[in-house]
């Protein structure tokens, strides 16, 4: 398989060309750093690789600051959530969508989630049902609706030590650990906020249950930083 990274952030040069005002309002609440010094590019050359290392790109939803960098992935495979794609294809105003952000090939590149293979997980099936993304059970995949349609989320390892990569179903660790709703005020940043509430309260709940994992939000630095996790496989 090779490496495996998980959304690609908001590119500096791809994004902010194309960036409309509401995205730039999205953004300024989403808290997004758009500087070249936080790129997936400069991340990745941490990690000494360059875009054309990474062989699959898993997208958890398509918000520009999830997917501004994948055009740079010209080569590698896409993962993402069939029912989240054509959701942001219909409605690509109210789901803060830009199809030019992705490559113009992106759907021969594309696998879904819904075709994966399952998984039985008693734990994350309370978010309905669980695949397997490398078909030995090591990175299981849940669709998570409420931010978005159908949001990809990683969870890497096992009951004991796991790290759960949420994307923005919460956008803190803290969030979720006092199941703390964002802002009525973000209700139009949303999918479904009802869905929200209640995918936080199962992420609270299994934070409860589990004080061992880490809960890795996509916007939450402290998680990030504490958890030095990477949804990486190099084989
Ligand atoms: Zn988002």
């Amino acid at each position: 398989m090779g490496w495996v990274l998980y959304d690609t952030g908001y590119d500096p040069e791809i994004g902010a060309a194309t960036a409309s005002f509401s995205m730039r309002l999205y953004a300024r609440v989403m808290n997004v750093d758009v500087s070249r010094k936080t790129s997936v590019v400069a991340g990745l050359a941490k990690l000494g690789l360059r875009p054309e290392d990474i062989s699959l790109v898993v997208l958890s939803h398509f918000h520009p600051d999830h997917i501004g960098g994948a055009r740079l992935f010209a080569k590698s495979r896409f993962l993402c959530s069939r029912v989240g794609y054509e959701s942001a294809l219909r409605h690509p105003r109210r789901l803060g969508f830009r199809r030019d952000l992705l490559p113009d090939d992106f759907e021969t590149r594309c696998d879904y989630v819904e075709d994966l293979s399952m998984v039985f997980d008693s734990l994350l099936s309370v978010f309905g049902k669980v695949y397997d993304l490398f078909g030995d059970g090591e990175v299981r995949c849940v669709l998570i609706d409420g931010h978005a349609p159908r949001q990809v989320a990683c969870m890497l390892g096992g009951p004991d030590a796991a790290c759960f990569l949420v994307s923005d179903a919460a956008w803190s660790s803290q969030a979720i650990s006092r199941n703390c709703p964002p802002s009525s005020l973000t209700r139009w940043i949303h999918d479904d906020w009802k869905a929200l509430l209640e995918n936080l309260e199962k992420l609270h709940r299994l934070a409860l249950s589990h004080p061992n994992w880490k809960f890795v939000p996509s916007h939450c630095r402290v998680s990030l930083e504490e958890a030095e996790c990477r949804l990486v496989r190099s084989c």
